[in-house]
């Protein structure tokens, strides 16, 4: 179930968060974690929740997943090139940010293994959550003991698409496009958290192993950033983050 924390501003999954893992999607109500990295010590500070560490990864749209390991004792570590991070070292806090992309929660609880990652379309067509969820067995995990959070993304009703890009989908995920599209008003529009959790159902994971809920970070003014929404006026982005205690 994800659960809305008014006190925190964030969203979160009951089926990750508990005494050992703490993670959240946080609201535009937290500011931009993008140009304003001290946005995301502020919130941590705040709530003084305990941490060693804010890793950043660069987000470049690419399928490129880093396994963290602490190489300095700076607060915070910026990764080169990547969309994806894991880590099995305690209290370092994996962020990405967001503003209509999907953010993606990953926990083993007995690997003890976390992992964030962010796709828009880029990494949802090359399959990035399926990519994660191999680099996780790759390091112990086991798919029947993965839990996923999927977070706000841009909805259905505001992600309409050019035909190029509508093909290119048909051509990788032909099995269900007819899930993730609906053609309105003369054009695709594309379902991207529902096109993740259908990779990780296709992954083997099953239904109550994926939190998810229906977002819309374009129609939803008041808790949300949205790039298509503001991106004449305002570039902020919310940020998602997970720490193992
Ligand atoms: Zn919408």
């Amino acid at each position: 179930m994800i659960l809305y924390d008014s006190n925190l501003k964030i969203f979160s999954s009951s089926l990750i968060n508990d005494k050992n893992f703490f993670s959240g999607f946080g609201t535009r109500q937290l500011g931009d974690g993008k140009r304003h990295v001290d946005n995301i010590f502020k919130f941590l500070n705040d709530n003084e929740i305990s941490y060693k560490k804010v890793v950043i990864p660069e987000q470049i749209h690419s399928v490129n997943i880093g396994f963290f390991k602490s190489k300095a004792i700076d607060r915070l570590e910026k990764v080169d090139e990547t969309d994806g991070i894991l880590t099995n070292e305690q209290g370092i806090v994996l962020t990405v940010v967001t503003a209509d992309c999907c953010p993606i929660i990953f926990v083993d609880k007995d690997a003890k293994l976390v992992g964030i990652s962010h796709q828009g379309w880029r990494g949802s067509v090359k399959r990035l959550v399926q990519k994660m969820i191999e680099k996780m067995i790759d390091r112990g995990a086991k798919i029947e003991s993965i839990r996923v959070a999927i977070g706000p993304a841009i909805g259905e009703c505001c992600y309409d698409v050019d035909d190029d890009r509508y093909f290119e989908f048909k051509e990788e995920f032909d099995g269900y496009s007819d899930k993730i599209f609906h053609h309105r008003k003369e054009r695709w529009h594309l379902n991207l958290a529902l096109l993740n959790y259908l990779l990780l159902l296709e992954k083997g994971l099953k239904k109550d192993q994926i939190d998810f809920f229906p977002f819309c970070t374009r129609c939803d003014k008041d808790r949300f950033f949205s790039f298509r929404r503001d991106k004449d006026k305002d570039l902020s982005e919310m940020f998602s983050f997970i720490i193992k205690y």
